[in-house]
């Protein structure tokens, strides 16, 4: 998936294998919120040309508790079919220049190891579900050699990052294509996914691949910040790929109603950290 620290929301959620969601999601957007399921207010239409099985007359609605934006329609299944048929991570690559480094992967990884403040310091096993080329995974293999890092892509991003793991010698790294088969994990990162998800169901599976006390890392844009970007006109626009459209403090709330804790929120000036805590 797209990543890029300079536009988003993060936030830390140590999970519990106990989350109960207060409401049912469905795998198909309709009119109601996928969060809460709160009926919602036409924003925007859209209409695209044809690709694949994507919705062509896209619909953004607005979700007043969650202050969530939603493309209305589509289904999961089309989504995951599109995403398995390229890799959708040019950012990085094209900031990288031709180089294995990307300095925007560089960022994420320092504000990720400043959050959770010492979490590498002993050995942790980690999951990037959704992780692209593996640029994220690259830094914090290189940065963190005593740590175990896993990538999952569905894409043919995934055997590129494989093939840069290998080139840069990083044998505490392995990228693939295939579902990891070796949980639990001590951190799962969602980067630059979630605001691509449909179906919240998978935030279920996360939740079981994690160790007790394991922790959840989130990174979306920050919808609020959209119209401050140099280069909008490449990420940061409504389309039908970006299904959700978040906002900082509702999110956090939307976390608190599924169950968790807030520990910590980390506000710099476009990206936002937090830390929740499910297991209570
Ligand atoms: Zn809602």
């Amino acid at each position: 998936m797209l990543r890029l620290s300079s536009f988003t929301i993060l936030s830390f959620i140590a999970c519990s294998r106990t989350w109960i969601p207060a409401l049912t999601w469905k795998p198909m957007r309709t009119d109601r919120c996928p969060i809460c399921g709160s009926e919602s207010a036409e924003v925007l239409q859209l209409h695209f040309n044809a690709k694949m099985n994507l919705p062509t007359e896209v619909t953004l609605r607005h979700c007043a508790s969650d202050n969530l934006l939603f493309v209305a329609s589509g289904d999961q299944n089309s989504y995951d079919e599109y995403y398995e048929s390229l890799a959708n991570d040019s950012y990085h690559s094209e900031l990288a220049g031709g180089d294995l480094h990307s300095p925007i992967a560089k960022l994420q990884r320092d504000q990720l190891a400043r959050l959770l403040d010492g979490f590498f310091s002993q050995l942790q096993k980690v999951l990037d579900f959704g992780c692209g080329e593996g640029w994220l995974l690259m830094e914090l293999a290189s940065e963190f050699p005593s740590s175990i890092f896993r990538g999952f892509g569905p894409s043919p991003g995934a055997p590129i990052g494989s093939l840069k793991a290998q080139t840069l010698g990083l044998k505490n790294l392995t990228i693939s294509d295939q579902k990891p088969g070796d949980a639990p994990y001590d951190l799962i990162i969602a980067s630059h996914m979630v605001e691509h998800l449909l179906n919240f169901d998978l935030l279920h599976s996360w939740n079981s691949l994690l160790a007790e006390n394991g922790l959840l890392y989130i990174e979306v844009p920050n919808s609020l910040q959209y119209a401050t970007h140099e280069r909008r006109e490449f990420l940061y626009y409504f389309d039908r790929i970006h299904v959700n459209h978040f906002t900082p403090s509702r999110w956090c709330g939307s976390w608190q109603r599924m169950g968790s804790v807030m520990l910590d929120i980390l506000n710099t000036s476009f990206p936002i950290a937090m830390a929740v805590n499910t297991q209570h």
